[in-house]
């Protein structure tokens, strides 16, 4: 639950040098906000009794890891002042609305009697809270504004500074996060793109892929894979799936390249990484490119190297869903190559260099300066929210066995450590997915097909010449494959309120 905490109870506390009641607000469950308005009453306040500059660490000090709401202007003008309440107050009822909060914390509930949000003391916060989490009454899938409290202040800060230098289109916040991708891939180079999808089309067009040439790819992965390969001119050809890991068949790979193969594209599917090792032995012995599709798969390892430097180029989304995504698209390609770098930011840029001479056809593939600033602040999180998507996982397993629903759904198995679980996908036999799957949302479990139609069964891929049944792994996986909440903003009260209910379902 997300909380505003009134002034009064900002400044009482460091008054009192209390510092438990601050502490329950940083806190995944309880998180706390202070409206930037107050922060002048707060000083103000704590002024009569401390010199300025005591006052001013100590505001500090006690509002790290809350999270500063600043209503925005035309807000505040439409907020009407009212006789009963002070204007500050109906700001901070303004904010819970429009944040919307659970409520305010305060120590005088009766101030807010009039209005329409929950005015709590700060002693009834734990009953509170213990009611609040109880009562599961919906599973999202996903719920971005979850994480706010924990990156709000950075992110407003990034953004803003963007906005204000009126420097949108690469620049220092572009190169910054490069720069830090990078180093979280354990690469030497990144290129920011416009899209996870882009990231694919700028690497083949980097490996020079174009028309007579074959990538070998998964059938079962997100469009965008394949679609990337045939932009280029080239061929798809598509390979079946290991049931276990999702992930593209090493023998069958083997067995796919012609004289025409260029590259090989794995797919980390649901964030675990392909079997890398045998795969790179493969391409180099064939001198293939190995692209990887990294774009489920940040953070996600193969023998403690990082996705995205275990192949000649990695392929990252940021899309709003991926484990680590900003507020819109945006995507980057990592390499250690530095020929293949300068490149790909030549490519990003029309083929342009210098400025309007053009030796190659490239396109604008550039990340947005905004979504940069996002992703920045946002990476510091990303360790732990790959932790609590683990946790989340294994909390899934505990739960399925003690309810002894292992017989009924198989659970995925981390055969690669580590799997980042940009999806919890379980397989349900016997044709009850469907079944499950409608039963689930009908319960405000939220769960999803990743992928209902392996892409050799796609319409846009009919020339291929593909039937029903040429990879009848893949086909099988599409048909059993249900995916379950499982974001780092997942609680573990919601995961036992969706198991339990597919107990209740097979029951
Ligand atoms: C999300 C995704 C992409 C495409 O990323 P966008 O940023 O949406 O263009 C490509 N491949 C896979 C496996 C993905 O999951």
């Amino acid at each position: 639950m997300q909380f505003l905490l009134h002034h009064t109870v900002i400044t009482q506390a460091i008054a009192n040098n209390d510092h438990k009641t601050l502490k329950q607000f940083r806190d995944k469950n309880s998180a706390g906000w202070v409206l930037s308005n107050s922060l002048a009453a707060i000083h103000s306040d704590l002024s009569q009794t401390m010199k300025t500059d005591a006052a001013h660490s100590a505001v500090k000090k006690a509002l790290k890891g809350i999270a500063v709401a600043s209503l925005t202007g035309p807000e505040m003008l439409a907020t009407p002042p009212s006789p009963k309440m002070d204007f500050l107050d109906a700001l901070a009822v303004r904010t819970v609305e429009v944040f919307q909060l659970d409520g305010i914390i305060t120590l005088k509930p009766e101030v807010f009697a009039q209005s329409k949000i929950r005015a709590i003391q700060p002693d009834a916060l734990s009953q509170v809270l213990k009611e609040g989490l109880a009562t599961v009454e919906k599973v999202p899938l996903l719920n971005i504004p979850a994480t706010y409290p924990q990156i709000w202040n950075e992110v407003e800060q990034e953004m803003s500074e963007v906005v204000r230098s009126g420097y949108f289109i690469l620049g220092p916040k572009v190169a910054e996060l490069e720069k830090q991708v990078a180093a979280y891939c354990q690469v030497p180079y990144a290129v920011g793109v416009s899209s996870g999808t882009d990231a694919l089309l700028l690497a083949l067009m980097a490996a020079d892929i174009g028309p007579g040439d074959e990538v070998i790819t998964s059938t079962y992965t997100f469009f965008a894979t394949a679609g990337s390969i045939v932009r280029t001119g080239a061929k798809p050809v598509f390979v079946d799936i290991d049931p276990v890991t999702f992930n593209m068949d090493l023998e069958q790979t083997k067995a796919a390249i012609t004289p025409q193969t260029k590259a090989i594209m794995p797919v980390h599917l649901y964030g675990q990484c392909v079997d890398m090792a045998p795969l790179n032995d493969l391409a180099k012995k064939n001198k293939l490119w190995v692209i990887e599709d990294a774009c489920q798969a940040i953070g996600s390892e193969f023998k403690k190297q990082r996705a995205g430097s275990l192949g000649d180029f990695g392929c990252f989304s940021f899309f709003p869903t991926k484990n680590l995504g900003g507020f819109g698209d945006a995507g980057m390609v990592t390499t250690r190559s530095k020929e293949l770098y300068e490149k790909m930011k030549v490519l990003r840029v029309h083929g342009m260099e210098p400025k309007y001479y053009h030796k190659m056809v490239g396109g604008n593939f550039r990340i947005d300066a905004l979504q940069s600033a996002v992703i920045l602040a946002k990476l510091p999180h990303l360790e732990g929210w790959v932790n609590d998507r683990r946790t989340n996982a294994q909390n899934y397993d505990k739960l399925f066995k003690k309810f002894s629903l292992t017989e009924r759904l198989s659970l995925p198995k981390e055969v690669f450590p580590r799997h980042v679980y940009n999806q919890y996908i379980v397989r349900v036999a016997d044709g009850k997915r469907d079944a499950l799957r409608e039963y689930l949302n009908g319960q405000n479990v939220a769960c999803e097909i990743y992928y209902p139609v392996p892409l050799h069964l796609q319409e846009c891929f009919k020339e291929l010449d593909h039937k029903k049944g040429d990879f009848p792994e893949a086909e099988k996986a599409a048909a059993e494959s249900l995916a379950l909440p499982v974001a780092n903003e997942v609680t573990a009260e919601q995961q036992e309120y969706a198991v339990e209910k597919i107990k209740t379902f097979f029951a």
